[in-house]
């Protein structure tokens, strides 16, 4: 049973860490350059694209938040906003992507003045819009960031507070982990909790398990962002396994800032092993040029998965969407079916859904 990238594409999927300013297409970076009259490094479409995805002059990732200057700098207006993220639910639902939480830090796209509501509604619009066509389910994580100040965070906050139930399905917190601690956004973070509201951290990628520790007991996150250096504290990484608590890994970026050496370097496949709840994710479509298929790919050659253990990471991402209980049960009860058929389409000699029994 051989998986190929056609045959992943053709599975449902999640992306459930997805940067908004990392996931636009090439062209249109150009196009709403243009449009507002913003200057570019370059011109030229295949240099552009070039210095907009991560390779091996990004060594850090420090290197690699800096590429999303450029990206920023024509996500500054309504109507850019809205076509960014309608066209990433349409490249998502190209892949068969079924539920797509896209996160992003309004704050980051003030340059021009925009009011909060339009930078959070144009989005809310893009996804929904782009998604409805074809039977995705769409959602916004707002992000804090880290070397800000925490007042900042707290305002971000607030937002998501506003838009619980209209668009908003959890809050972050993102950037440079070194020497930027959660714990000093632990008001948002408590405001958030307060408030219902889901939450997820990145920690474990610049900065060792204490980073993972402090996001789940001073900011109560539900999941983690990366968590690649859970291993190193086995005691913590019980209590992950035990609570159930989702990790969102997400390979090539991982890769790309130098977080591991290579794929095959990575815990991922340590961590299902263990029985821990992983997910795979693109983190940024354009930035680390990849898709959820890729990540998938990658993960099932260097890990050698079967096709039974990629139906139970996919299982994995759709448990761990920040959804409604009962939509989540109804969505994982019809892809857990259609993963079976596909299979059993494509492996017609050698699938055995009994197998997979959840
Ligand atoms: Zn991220």
């Amino acid at each position: 049973m051989r998986l190929t990238e056609r045959i992943i594409r053709r599975l449902p999927k999640t992306d459930i860490h997805c940067h908004l300013d990392g996931c636009l297409r090439p062209r249109t970076v150009l196009e709403l350059a243009d449009a507002q009259g913003v200057r570019l490094p370059t011109r030229k479409l295949p240099a552009l694209t070039r210095l907009l995805k991560a390779g091996p002059r990004t060594r850090s990732l420090g290197d690699y938040l800096r590429i999303f200057d450029i990206t920023l700098s024509v996500m500054q207006e309504r109507e850019a906003l809205y076509r960014v993220a309608f066209e990433l639910a349409e490249d998502a639902a190209a892949e068969n992507v079924r539920h797509l939480e896209v996160r992003y830090s309004p704050i980051l796209h003030r340059k021009r003045r925009l009011g909060w509501e339009d930078i959070v509604d144009s989005v809310i619009a893009g996804l929904r819009d782009g998604g409805r066509a074809h039977r995705m389910t769409t959602g916004v994580i707002i992000c804090g960031i880290r070397s800000m100040d925490p007042k900042t965070s707290l305002r971000l906050a607030e937002l998501a507070v506003a838009y619980k139930g209209k668009g908003v399905l959890a809050f972050d917190l993102a950037g440079q982990e070194k020497d930027y601690p959660a714990k000093a956004h632990r008001a948002a973070f408590q405001l958030v909790l307060k408030s219902n509201i889901n939450s997820t951290v990145h920690a474990g990628e610049a900065f060792g398990p204490a980073s993972i520790g402090q996001a789940l007991h001073y900011c109560g996150a539900h999941r983690i962002g990366h968590g690649t250096r859970l291993r190193e504290d086995k005691d913590l990484m019980r209590y992950v396994n035990d609570h159930r608590i989702p990790l969102e890994v997400c390979l090539s970026s991982n890769v790309q800032t130098r977080t591991v050496r290579s794929v095959k370097d990575h815990p991922f496949g340590f961590y299902l092993g263990q029985g821990l709840r992983v997910t795979l994710n693109t983190d940024s479509r354009l930035i680390s040029d990849t898709s959820v298929s890729k990540e998938i790919l990658l993960a099932a050659r260097a890990f050698k998965l079967s096709p039974y253990e990629v139906k139970r990471i996919i299982i994995m991402g759709f448990k761990s969407a920040f959804l409604p209980y009962a939509e989540k049960a109804r969505m994982l009860r019809n892809v857990s079916l259609e993963i079976d058929r596909i299979f059993m389409d494509e492996f017609p000699e050698d699938y055995d859904r009994g197998v997979t029994s959840l």
